[in-house]
């Protein structure tokens, strides 16, 4: 029997969902942080932003910190930084899932989901996580 996820379209045979496949890349990231953990911070966002679990406004800044992780070289320490400053000066007011979601988020057309993310090797691993996060930028290249 297959089924696929309402969310990102990612088509699964067994008994697996996003979500279980998601919470083992956590498990492996954890246990290795410096070897498969090395991409948490895409990892994370690339799953929560294909199941739209941001409200719009947290959507659109998790996008940006994807395009900032992949293109302007930003670290997460730098991330965690740079956010940190910015909840503490109180300018966040919104809850980070409870507003209104992403209007177009039925529309995006997902090429890749974390169904194709191997989890054989650390060097696998980050590899297809890496071309998981450039594939969701393109992705959502419209919705900036
Ligand atoms: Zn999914």
């Amino acid at each position: 029997m297959s089924a696929h996820c309402l969310a990102c379209g990612a088509i699964w045979t067994a008994d697996e969902t996003c979500r279980g496949r998601f919470e083992a890349c956590l498990a492996l990231e954890y246990e290795h942080p410096r070897a498969f953990g090395a991409v948490h911070h895409l990892t994370v966002l690339c799953y929560m932003l294909q199941h739209n679990e941001y409200s719009r406004e947290s959507w659109l800044e998790a996008r940006q910190m994807l395009f900032d992780f992949m293109h302007n070289n930003v670290l997460p320490a730098e991330m965690r930084q740079r956010n940190r400053s910015r909840m503490d000066s109180g300018r966040r007011t919104t809850s980070i899932t409870r507003a209104p979601k992403l209007a177009e988020f039925s529309t995006i057309v997902w090429s890749h989901t974390i169904a194709q993310v191997r989890l054989d090797t650390p060097e696998i691993y980050c590899a297809d996580v890496q071309q998981w996060a450039a594939a969701v930028l393109a992705d959502t290249a419209s919705s900036q």
